[in-house]
């Protein structure tokens, strides 16, 4: 029996689909379903999606993509890393990002594909000087079938980063030289930047999963995810005593502490020691003491219902994975994808 399981909501998941597609219209939204779905299944998500509509998803790899295609129907799948030009999957689609890649594909029979151009995230993707000499190589893009134009957003959750509007900028000039084709822009974050971020296809993950893409404003998403861990045991230790390693806290007072079965080794961080809060029943209770590899303590004493066997919310409805993220100092990206294989994953809804 895992001590430790989490619930995702595949309604709400639906739901924030279909949210992100009324922004984001006339454009077409896709789902990215890199890292396993940010740790939720991509396969529950991905059929999920595809049964609401869905006929676009990203992977990052193309291991992600073929464990995705039984999900997903005819649905396209881009692959973010490019492909092996030796590896035919069908309906998947490389994203390429280098002149290297491009002729490789356009070797290895061409067709298909979505180029990535860098506009400012110095990671993948064309820089205009690779776009200036792919535009000038005709046989080369005519052995390309390009389904999309693509390009990555460095800063959509700060909306007054003027970044944004650089990249869009950037994007348009180097689309102009290259031959007509379907345009994809934004990420989550770029769907609530305005008209102006609108394209063919945005490319959402984060706001699927119910982290915010309005970081300074209200959540407009709903919650998906709630983390569950069962509580191993409750004792009572005296005003003075420790908790945990190293004893970095010190009962102030009589206390009662509940150790719950997860862990650093599940993702659930160290840098929460001292820190994190679990919820229950509506109120947060304190995270006392260091987070060790399988266990982590609470201090419960003005909860006295939280018996050994209860539950607590690690993430859930009191519990948002943002306000988990703040205080592990890291994101809800980075919360969902550290989530262990460990954690039952059950999907409702
Ligand atoms: C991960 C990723 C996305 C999705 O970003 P979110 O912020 O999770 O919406 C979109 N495009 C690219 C290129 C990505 O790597």
């Amino acid at each position: 029996m895992s001590a430790a399981v989490l619930r995702v909501d595949l309604g709400a998941v639906e739901a924030n689909y279909r949210l992100l597609c009324r922004l984001h219209a006339p454009g077409a939204v896709a789902g990215v379903l890199k890292a396993d779905a940010y740790g939720l299944g991509a396969a529950a998500v991905g059929a999920r999606l595809f049964a609401a509509g869905c006929r676009h998803f990203f992977t990052a790899t193309l291991d992600e993509a073929v464990a995705l295609r039984p999900h997903v129907g005819d649905a396209m799948i881009g692959v973010l890393h490019g492909a092996d030009p030796g590896v035919r999957v069908l309906g998947t689609v490389p994203v390429l990002s280098s002149l290297e890649t491009i002729r490789t594909w356009a070797e290895a029979g061409g067709g298909d594909a979505i180029l990535h151009i860098d506009t400012g995230m110095s990671r993948l993707g064309l820089s205009g000087a690779d776009v200036a000499t792919l535009a000038s190589a005709k046989s080369l893009l005519r052995r390309l079938s390009i389904r999309y134009l693509m390009t990555h957003l460095v800063s959509s959750e700060l909306p007054d980063d003027p970044l944004n509007r650089v990249q869009l900028a950037r994007f348009a000039a180097c689309c102009e030289k290259l031959p007509p084709a379907p345009r994809s822009i934004a990420n989550s974050s770029g769907i609530f930047l305005g008209p102006a971020f609108v394209s063919d296809l945005a490319r959402p993950g984060a706001a699927l999963f119910g982290i915010n893409p309005t970081p300074a404003g209200k959540n407009p998403m709903r919650p998906v995810v709630r983390l569950q861990a069962k509580v191993l045991q409750v004792r009572e230790i005296g005003g003075g005593e420790t908790v945990g390693y190293n004893a970095t806290w010190r009962a102030a007072r009589p206390s009662r502490i509940a150790t719950v079965g997860l862990g650093y080794a599940d993702g659930w961080r160290r840098t929460l020691s001292n820190r994190g809060h679990a919820g229950f029943d509506g109120r947060r209770v304190p995270l006392v003491g260091r987070v060790s590899m399988d266990l982590t303590t609470f201090d419960v004493t003005d909860a006295p219902e939280i018996r050994e066997g209860a539950w607590l919310d690690m993430i859930g409805p009191d519990r948002p994975v943002d306000d988990v993220a703040a205080e592990a100092g890291t994101n809800g990206y980075e919360i969902l994808t550290s989530l262990g294989p460990r954690i039952r994953r059950v999907h409702h809804g």
